[in-house]
């Protein structure tokens, strides 16, 4: 078969992890027989220096007009004055709310040979597998009124959580939908004692779940999510929460991989397989979940796993190729295994290779 993907590399790391992505989509093209047509475009502060704009028409056109997006990460210190009229994340965003990529899942999975890697007690890291699953284009991100005023008693600011029913809904079926493929347990993640839209959240969630009676819900406040998510991590399967409450979960969650370089995320319109609710053609994006990492671009070291394994949500979620996906994250498994580190899990064991060489050996397994 043949598919299209456009590969939007960006800025500091982003252009090392995204050539390992596609150095190991090649070795799968090799082994499995398919053909990727990979199309490239600019994109964050790079496109800004050439086109003045953080989405030029032209990469848009090849974002609306793909099977799947490869994104790397966008920013730096060079675009990151606060007073500019454009800037580098404006291009995430942008793609973002023209695809409608409402659902952002964030798998977290510990790798047994990493355990020493994360600050978290070992013990407490067996059995971690889990998907956040966080709502991207709505919420205290984007509401409005979300501005800064003068008044004669010093500065004010306000942002807004605004949340309607169907938006709660859709991500929240997104998360009963993924949970129904795994251990069955969604913990809708909400603010309900304090916050009205977490009382909606809370809700709806409730309402939904009506249509998935197989799988387990509960409710967890986000301030105790955040602590058990440290305490207990293997109990959670699925969560999902609101975009703020996600990003900062998100986060936070990285640490148990042992690096903000092994993780993943898919930025999906729908999920496939959810009841007629996916538009007829969506296009998905996927990067790594971290950013430019500038205190270390252009050295070689960037961990490419995050890029590689998002590379592989994009084989399952966009393209249905399951054993192709599984093949990529086995190599994946498969060199940890045998001890290949770059510094950011090196801890103090392991062979530490370089970011091209890590690409290697993991596009070797496939
Ligand atoms: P970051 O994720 O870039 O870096 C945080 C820490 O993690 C750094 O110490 C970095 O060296 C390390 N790290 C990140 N990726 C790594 C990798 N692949 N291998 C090894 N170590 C890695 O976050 P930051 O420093 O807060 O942000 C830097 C820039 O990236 C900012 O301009 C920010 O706006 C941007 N950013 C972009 C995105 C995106 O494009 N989606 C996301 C987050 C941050």
């Amino acid at each position: 078969m043949n598919y299209s993907v456009t590969v939007l590399p960006g800025d500091g790391v982003g252009p090392e992890v995204i050539a390992e992505a596609t150095k190991v989509l090649k070795a799968v093209e090799g082994q499995f027989g398919h053909s990727f047509d990979l199309s490239y475009g600019s994109v964050g502060g790079n496109a800004i220096d050439s086109h003045g704009t953080a989405l030029p028409d032209e990469t848009a056109e090849l974002c609306e007009n793909t099977g799947a997006i490869l994104f790397g990460a966008v920013g730096g210190p060079k675009w990151d004055d606060p007073s500019a009229a454009v800037r580098p994340e404006d291009g995430i965003l942008a793609i973002r709310k023209m695809l409608g990529l409402f659902a952002n899942l964030r798998p977290v999975r510990v790798y047994p040979e990493l355990i020493n890697s994360s600050p978290i007690k070992p013990h407490l890291l067996e059995g971690v597998d889990m998907v956040v699953v966080r709502e991207l284009t709505g919420g205290l991100y984007f509401a409005t009124p979300k501005r800064r005023w003068q008044t004669s008693r010093g500065r004010r600011g306000v942002d807004t959580l605004r949340y309607t029913e169907a938006e709660i809904a859709r991500i929240v079926r997104a998360g009963f939908e993924l949970a129904m493929g795994r251990r069955k347990l969604l913990t809708s993640v909400d603010k309900a004692n304090v916050l009205e839209s977490s009382r909606l959240w809370r809700e709806i969630a409730d309402e939904v779940s009506a249509d998935y009676p197989d799988v387990e819900l509960e409710h967890v406040l986000v301030d105790n999510a955040a602590m058990q998510l440290i305490r207990n991590p293997a109990h959670f399967d699925v969560i999902v929460a609101e975009n703020t409450f996600g990003d900062i979960l998100t986060d936070e969650a990285s640490v148990l991989s042992g690096s903000m370089g092994m993780l993943p995320s898919a930025s999906l319109a729908g999920l496939p397989g959810s009841s007629g609710r996916r538009r007829r053609r969506a296009v998905s994006l996927y990067e790594p979940i971290h950013g430019t990492a500038p205190d270390i671009a252009g050295q070689g070291v960037a961990n490419p796993i995050g890029a590689i394994l998002s590379m592989a949500l994009m084989l399952r979620y966009s393209f249905g190729l399951e054993d192709e996906a599984r093949a990529v994250e086995d190599a994946v498994s498969g060199v940890l295994a045998e001890g290949y580190r770059t510094p950011d899990i090196a801890g103090d064991s392991g062979d530490i290779v370089s970011t091209t060489e890590l690409g290697g050996v993991i596009a070797g397994r496939i």
